[in-house]
């Protein structure tokens, strides 16, 4: 097996724990129940459920999606979640591995200055996802996108920034004033900056992503007031702004921006096939909530290919 390989697998491993947390959080947080008590039990007969009936993917198959008491029905969402949480730790971990490693230089150390900025964006990355998918079927399921998701996640996204940002190599990313008679060579072929500091790279980063943050909450919110003042109810629930600025702290306002344009075509194409199939009329609702964190998934796939593509530079 490859490098690569081992990473994935490990990645995947891990995913599938996750993603049993993260069915417990998907039962629960909607009705506003604890994450931590009681122990997991079998939502038909409440019988609990013992370790060895609650291996993820596995247990579903070896039970036959049956509960071991009352053989009522296991949701094929529980391996599901599972299966998406692994495939997104597995595709966070061959970045990884490609970022420690590269192709074509095992155990080449990258530049040292920058493991602690890859690392937290990487940590973000796959935080996000695991938020995203619980949020996805949370919204769908109850039509609910818990704070204990949203808020929680825009703490997290922008602490990481701020982490990157606390890193970030002196001089980088300056926002400069006053440059145009002051540059100096500071080596062959290159020029150094001498102007005013305006904004350290730092605070740049930090305050845009504040921006970012707000911004796109305003975007969703100034939507759902023109719906309102249009048609005199609302359309769109505080849910799904919070979730938009939660993808902001995590993407930046390019990556929002991405996510609610890919989940807006996601959510016409769905409405369309409702229609065109005589499944739902034009005052149906559609968990948009749903489609903003398919959105998400695909704006930070993208993201990461392009910071791929940046990082390749430096092969
Ligand atoms: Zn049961």
């Amino acid at each position: 097996m490859t490098t690569a390989s081992w990473f994935e697998l490990v990645g995947f491993l891990v995913g599938l724990l996750f993603g049993s947390f993260l069915n417990v959080c998907i039962s629960r947080l909607p009705e506003h129940e604890s994450i931590v008590s009681p122990r997991s039990r079998c939502t038909e007969c409440r019988h609990p459920i013992r370790w060895f009936d609650n291996i993820p993917l596995l247990s579903w198959l070896i039970l036959r999606a049956k509960c071991r008491h009352c053989r009522k029905r296991i949701s094929w969402r529980y391996p599901a979640v599972e299966l998406a949480v692994g495939l997104w730790f597995a595709f966070v971990a061959g970045w990884l591995c490609r970022v420690l490693v590269g192709p074509g230089h095992p155990g080449a150390a990258r530049d040292s200055s920058a493991t602690i900025p890859l690392a937290a964006d990487i940590l973000a990355i796959a935080i996000l996802g695991f938020l995203l998918i619980g949020l996805i079927v949370m919204d769908w399921r109850t039509k609910r996108l818990p704070d204990a998701f949203t808020l929680t996640g825009i703490a997290i996204g922008f602490g990481l920034l701020c982490v990157r940002a606390a890193f970030n190599p002196d001089g980088t990313g300056d926002i400069v004033l006053n440059t145009t008679r002051q540059w100096r060579m500071s080596g062959p072929g290159s020029f150094q900056s001498t102007g005013n500091v305006f904004l350290t790279g730092t605070e740049a980063m930090v305050l845009g992503r504040v921006a970012a943050i707000l911004g796109a909450a305003l975007i969703l919110l100034s939507i759902r007031w023109i719906y309102r003042a249009l048609r005199g109810q609302d359309g769109m629930g505080l849910g799904d702004v919070k979730l938009l600025a939660m993808i902001a702290a995590f993407l930046g306002f390019g990556g929002a921006l991405l996510s609610l344009f890919a989940g807006v075509m996601a959510a016409a194409a769905y409405a369309l096939l409702l229609l065109a199939t005589r499944r739902a009329t034009a005052k149906s609702k559609i968990p948009f909530g749903s489609f903003l964190g398919l959105g998400g998934l695909f704006a930070a796939v993208v993201g990461a290919q392009l910071l791929d593509w940046y990082l390749g530079f430096w092969r």
